[in-house]
């Protein structure tokens, strides 16, 4: 669903991602690790349109990610072009980023009917099901302001499934949340994950990689230092700064 073939992001003169290669299949929750200021947002972002790579090339679901390859060269995809590819792709934050002035069920309802043109009946009715399945049909009609961190953050999960994403991008959803708050949000990308959906989860819980995960990269500086299976990662580093890494947040 995701490759990245020596991928390399720079911002001016700082050197960010420095030949990043992976793969993310179908279907697989793929969790991010690494210290600040590694790189893993900006490899989000990368993945979503966001950043343009400097260098290498970055797949999802088979399609180059910002350019169109003709022959040996490669051609800027256009804003259009980008924002259709963008539908494809759901991302939540680790900041609630709900649009303040419109109920739960309108933040899950506005990109079907904005963006997609669907009828509101339509969006509607998907908006009620999705909200149902994050756990909060008694919240429709709230405003974000009267809903707790956890629950904006799993109204923004709706809000990007409504999208019928192929591919789920999480950014440390739940580091910004009381601690008795994450579980919530946890659970519901734990269901997401038994439904089947592909994600990239940036993630400091440990735990969820642990049990839900099904790869693990941990990355440092801009590389991948370290890569395999969850539970052979977490208790069997073979790195240095895997290790050193671990032992701070274990
Ligand atoms: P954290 O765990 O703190 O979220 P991160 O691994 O997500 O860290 P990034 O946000 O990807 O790290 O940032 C990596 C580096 O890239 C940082 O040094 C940051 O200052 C730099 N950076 C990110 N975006 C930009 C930008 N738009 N312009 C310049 N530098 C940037
Ligand atoms: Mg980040």
């Amino acid at each position: 669903m995701v490759k990245a073939e020596g991928v390399h992001k720079s911002f001016g003169a700082a050197h960010i991602l420095k030949g990043i290669d992976l793969e993310v299949a179908k279907g697989e929750v793929f969790c991010l690790i690494g210290p600040s200021g590694s790189g893993k947002s900006t490899f989000l972002r990368c993945i979503n349109h966001l950043e343009q790579v400097s260098a290498g090339r970055l797949y999802v679901d088979g399609e180059l990610v910002g350019y169109r390859q003709k022959g040996d060269k490669l051609y800027e995809l256009k804003d259009s072009e980008v924002a259709l590819k963008r539908r494809d792709i759901g991302m939540v934050f680790q900041r609630f980023n709900l649009f303040p002035h419109m109920t739960a069920m309108e933040n899950v309802m506005e990109a079907p009917v904005q963006v997609r043109g669907e009828s509101r009946a339509v969006a509607r009715e998907r908006a009620i099901s999705l909200l149902d399945r994050v756990g909060l049909s008694d919240k429709a009609k709230n405003y974000p302001s009267q809903l707790s961190g956890g629950q904006q953050q799993r109204v923004a999960i709706a809000r990007a499934l409504a999208m019928e994403p192929k591919l789920m991008l999480f950014d440390e959803p739940t580091s910004a949340l009381d601690p008795e708050l994450v579980g919530d949000v946890l659970d519901v990308m734990r269901g997401l994950a038994e439904d089947g959906m592909t994600m990239i989860v940036v993630t400091h819980e440990m735990g969820f990689a642990r049990e839900v995960g099904d790869a693990l990269v941990f990355m440092d500086d801009g590389v991948v230092v370290e890569s395999g299976h969850p539970r052979d990662v977490l208790t069997n580093p073979q790195h240095d700064r895997t290790k050193s890494f671990l032992s701070k947040v274990l």
